[in-house]
């Protein structure tokens, strides 16, 4: 959650303005520095960007201005670069965040290396009491088809006990990390440094960070992260920066969505599949060349259509 204290530093930096030549995305400056919500405590803010849509076309067509042509024209051009994995134009476009996550997020978002990072220090700051605690439609079985995800949500009396449960022992930890940093006006004082005291925090524990990265990068982590295989924590930030992302280049988030987020990747045997089903044949698994899961995967794909033509 955002202080009282940051509220203000945030409402300040949203007073000045500066005149510059360079090319502005006014739907992002229109929400520049302010924090989305995301999860219980979290949030994801942009503190700062390069370029926006027109910076794509103007470094495909290496311009000596700002490279537009007609608005139809760019349009085509960043869709073509898309479709084709032209990538580099994508990555003279850059996006600095503010992220407050849980720990446990941040070890997965972390793995995302083309991205430059600097987080909180917990040897030099004492971090604060602020814990995720799943709201109860996210309080989920473990899931019977995959050993990675969720299954059936829990009935809501038994969601609120793990809720508590959680909430129990997120405070015990953070006691006994107060515990041992001490104060002198406590008897309990231990003294420990604040680089050693952490351990005892546990992994839903709130860590912040900047982020940047440039949009090449970040439509990989974006397609990866949106997808419904990722956890849903991670996932619920994916979702906050593709809706930033939309704000800041309409045209390259829609080409984004059109050709990697919601488009599928076919191996070659399945595309040979897919023709035989197109021209009528029958296909069983057994036939198809194809794994057990990669049936399934494929069938789930294409859904009853298709369906009809697997036996
Ligand atoms: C649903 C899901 C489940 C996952 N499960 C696990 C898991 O169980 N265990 C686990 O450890 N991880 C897991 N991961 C993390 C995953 O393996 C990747 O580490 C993570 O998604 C980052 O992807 P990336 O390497 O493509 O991203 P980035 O690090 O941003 O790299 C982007 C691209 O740059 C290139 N690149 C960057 N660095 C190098 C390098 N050093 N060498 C070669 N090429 C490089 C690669 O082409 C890479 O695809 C999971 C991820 C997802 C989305």
């Amino acid at each position: 959650m955002v202080s009282v204290e940051q509220k203000a530093e945030i409402r300040k930096a949203r007073r000045s303005t500066a005149f510059t030549r360079r090319p502005v995305a006014p739907r992002l400056e229109a929400v520049l520095y302010k924090p989305f919500p995301v999860l219980d405590c979290g949030f994801v803010r942009v503190v700062d960007y390069m370029g926006d849509d027109s910076s794509i076309v103007q470094a495909a067509r290496v311009s000596y201005g700002r490279g537009t042509k007609r608005v139809s024209d760019d349009r085509g051009l960043i869709r073509y670069l898309m479709r084709h994995r032209h990538t580099t134009p994508f990555e003279m476009a850059e996006l600095k965040l503010h992220v407050k996550l849980p720990i446990f997020v941040a070890r997965q978002w972390i793995r995302h290396r083309t991205a430059n990072v600097n987080e909180i220090s917990a040897r030099y700051s004492i971090i604060e009491d602020e814990f995720y605690i799943p709201a109860l439609d996210a309080v989920a079985e473990q899931s019977t088809s995959s050993r990675q995800g969720r299954g059936d949500v829990l009935a809501p009396r038994a969601a609120a006990k793990v809720r508590e449960l959680l909430r129990r022992e997120s405070e015990r930890s953070y006691k006994n990390y107060q515990t041992l940093l001490g104060s002198k006006r406590r008897r309990s004082h231990f003294g420990i440094a604040r680089e050693l005291a952490r351990v005892s925090l546990t992994l839903n524990t709130y860590t912040e960070w900047y982020w940047k990265i440039n949009l090449h990068n970040l439509f990989n982590f974006l397609e990866l992260r949106t997808d419904a295989h990722a956890q849903f924590e991670i996932r619920a930030y994916a979702e906050a920066i593709s809706k930033i992302v939309k704000l800041w280049v309409p045209t390259a988030h829609e080409a984004f969505v059109d050709y990697r987020q919601h488009s599928l990747n076919l191996s070659r045997q399945a595309l040979v599949v897919l023709r035989k089903m197109i021209n009528g044949e029958q296909v069983t698994q057994e036939s198809s060349g194809l794994s057990g899961r990669e049936w399934r995967e494929f069938i789930e794909s294409f859904g009853p259509s298709v369906d009809k033509n697997a036996s």
